[in-house]
């Protein structure tokens, strides 16, 4: 019974000090703390009609974490994501890719076909370039359960498990985990 209730009490702290973390509601904005933040780019001229939904599913993460930052790439120039709209299932690199690096976003028709929602299917595949692995099973206020969300699912938002990871692999130099490379595939 004590070491239940001790759980419980070190689980509510541990919900009270990701929901406090800095960046949770703030639009970026440059400040002194932020000056080691990482700014990604991503490269949408593949994207197809994707393009939109690339863009909100880029300001998800923008608007959740602040360690790192993804920026559409103006034409032409290098970006560290490449997203590339297909007719496959969606897939991607998995990170976390740094300045410099090369990820990979395979935005997938399929999924789209089967009902997907295209803006949790492009907050999902970053998350993967960010450095986050599939959590399948998982329900819909995860973002990266993916399809096992189910296919009326709509969140876009990474919860506050999903936002401290990768506040983990932008954050500071000891968190850091080398870019991990494989393609993961995220068919049902
Ligand atoms: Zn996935």
């Amino acid at each position: 019974m004590l070491r239940k209730l001790g759980i419980g009490i070190m689980a509510a702290a541990a919900i009270v000090t990701l929901s406090s973390a800095p960046g949770a509601t703030a639009a970026p904005a440059p400040a002194p703390e932020r000056v080691a933040a990482t700014t990604l780019y991503y490269d949408d001229s593949r994207a197809g009609e994707f393009k939109g939904a690339v863009a909100a599913g880029a300001e998800q993460w923008n608007s959740t974490v602040e360690n790192v930052t993804l920026v559409r790439a103006p034409a032409g120039t290098r970006a560290e994501i490449r997203i590339i709209a297909d007719d496959g299932w969606p897939r991607a690199t998995l990170g976390p890719v740094r300045p410099g690096g090369s990820a990979t976003v395979w935005f997938g028709r399929q999924a789209v076909y089967q009902g997907y929602d295209p803006t949790r299917i492009a907050a999902h595949e970053l998350g993967h370039s960010l450095g986050l692995p599939d959590r399948k099973p998982g329900p819909c206020s995860s973002l990266m359960s993916g399809s096992t969300g189910g296919v009326n699912c709509t969140n876009a938002t990474p919860n506050a498990t999903e936002q401290a990871q990768v506040e983990a692999n932008y954050g500071f130099a000891a968190s850091r985990i080398p870019m991990d490379g494989r393609i993961v595939v995220d068919a049902p």
